[in-house]
């Protein structure tokens, strides 16, 4: 096989829309055909185009074309792909020292990370923070703290949920296939409420939705049975659904009078992405936990729960950790995103991408019965497919509109329990004209499936 093209990466590749092949290419196609006798099939893919290199707002294929990023590689790449911050910081880490473990002999990067996000979650209490190195890994601790603390078992997620695929998390997770079917038995004592979901809750407001959850808790699990309740304060993988305001915080009010642990899932919604560091902070809510992933390290592995030190302190010396939670390059590569989201002021860009991508989107829906549904908070953003004139979900549309888009070089990826929305990530590196091209390119995917 022919080697792979040299690029570097980082904002100096150029940023440019550029096809010389089909999607994917001759050699993409050759990676993949020893991709399927190599890797396990349970792992699927968007888009069989190979990377070899990745800034700004575009990824780079083996066969030299140049795709605009609206993925970030779900969420992560907030800062950018090989930030420049982050990829100095990372080396410099790895000249010094690669893992010792922080269980073993610890390291400032570490504690840097714990203070930084200390400070920077929502609510001024004193905080602890443990670090891991995946979201679903960062949820379960999230859930061992607050039985812990509470001395409770039952645990609560919603409707149309995704927290991860490991045992308790596949358990908290909603959707069957492609999550959990043929994988259980799951974890028991977790218990599903209803979620606000506006377009589908045929006007039930914020309070009312939350009334609605409560009831069923009340009901069906008891609070003195209910160690926490886990939500994200928008869904990730169920659809981009921004509950109605209101919502997030009777939920969080009726916690703390029940003695349960609000623990916001932010591993998709924070770190930026939605204009605020956390998207719970968009309606004032202060949750118990916070979980971070994702988009916290620019790329590397890292995960966080952060929270009350009277929660955090549950756990005894030894019942938390694991070999490379919190490792020194994801620490280092940590503390660059924080910088880079402060130097870059990167909470004002996600909000102006999103101004840019709903009036987009708002006008495409206003010329397409299909689009039921425009949604979401700064670079977080998503639309619902319909049957026109209903709310009946359309997951065929959608399908056609990502494969449309995806020929035509966008990296754009779908969620919602019914498959039917498709959703918009971009790096918040991405610059303006980029965006505005594909948003174009968006435009022609959803024209050319009409
Ligand atoms: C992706 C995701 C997870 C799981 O994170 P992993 O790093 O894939 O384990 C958990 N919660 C939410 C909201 C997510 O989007």
């Amino acid at each position: 096989m022919a080697d792979v093209v040299e690029v570097r990466g980082g904002p100096g590749l150029r940023q440019e829309h550029r096809l010389v092949t089909e999607i994917p290419g001759p050699r993409s196609r050759e990676w993949d055909a020893r991709r399927a006798a190599a890797v396990a099939p349970g792992v699927a893919t968007t888009m069989p185009v190979y990377a070899v290199a990745a800034g700004g707002g575009v990824v780079v294929d083996v066969d030299g074309n140049s795709l605009i990023d609206f993925g970030s590689g779900i969420a992560v790449t907030t800062v950018g792909a090989s930030a420049p911050g982050v990829v100095d910081a990372v080396r410099e880490q790895a000249e010094r020292f690669t893992h010792t473990c922080f269980m073993v002999t610890p390291y400032d990067g570490y504690v840097r990370v714990a203070e930084a996000l200390n400070e920077l979650t929502p609510g001024r209490h004193p905080k602890r923070t443990v670090l891991f190195n995946s979201g679903a890994e960062a949820v379960e601790n999230a859930v061992k703290i607050a039985r812990a603390f509470t001395g409770r078992t039952a645990v609560v997620a919603f409707d149309h949920a995704y927290h991860g695929r490991t045992n308790l998390t596949m358990a908290l997770t909603a959707k069957n296939v492609p999550y959990k079917s043929g994988f259980g038995p799951f974890a028991p004592e977790v218990y599903r409420a209803p979620l606000s979901y506006p377009f589908r809750d045929g006007g039930l407001d914020g309070p009312a939705a939350a009334a609605r959850a409560i009831e069923v808790i009340e009901s069906q699990v008891g609070a003195e049975n209910l160690a926490a309740v886990v939500i994200e304060p928008i869904q990730g993988e169920g659809g981009f659904i921004v509950p109605a305001p209101g919502f997030l915080p009777r939920l969080a009010e009726w916690a703390a009078s029940a003695g349960v642990v609000f623990v916001a899932d932010e591993v998709q919604s924070g770190f930026a992405r939605t204009g605020r560091m956390f998207a719970c902070e968009h309606e004032g809510v202060v949750p118990d936990l916070v979980v971070s992933a994702k988009g916290i390290a620019g790329g590397l592995p890292l995960s966080a729960v952060t929270g009350r030190a009277a929660i955090m302190d549950a756990p005894g010396p030894g019942s938390l950790g694991g070999t490379y939670g919190g490792n020194p390059l994801g620490c280092a590569a940590a503390l660059a995103t924080i910088d880079a989201i402060a130097a870059d002021n990167l909470l004002d860009r996600a909000r102006a991408i999103g101004t840019t991508m709903l009036d987009r989107l708002g006008r495409l829906r206003d010329d397409d019965p299909r689009i039921g549904d425009v949604r979401g908070r700064g670079a977080m953003v998503a639309v619902e497919l319909v049957e026109p004139g209903t709310t009946t979900p359309d997951a065929a549309v959608a399908g056609r509109i990502a494969a449309a888009a995806r020929a035509r070089g966008l990296i754009v990826l779908t969620c919602g329990t019914f498959g039917n929305v498709v959703r918009l990530l971009p790096p918040l590196s991405m610059p303006d004209i980029l965006l505005a091209e594909g948003l174009d390119v968006l435009g022609d995917a959803v024209a050319a499936t009409r």
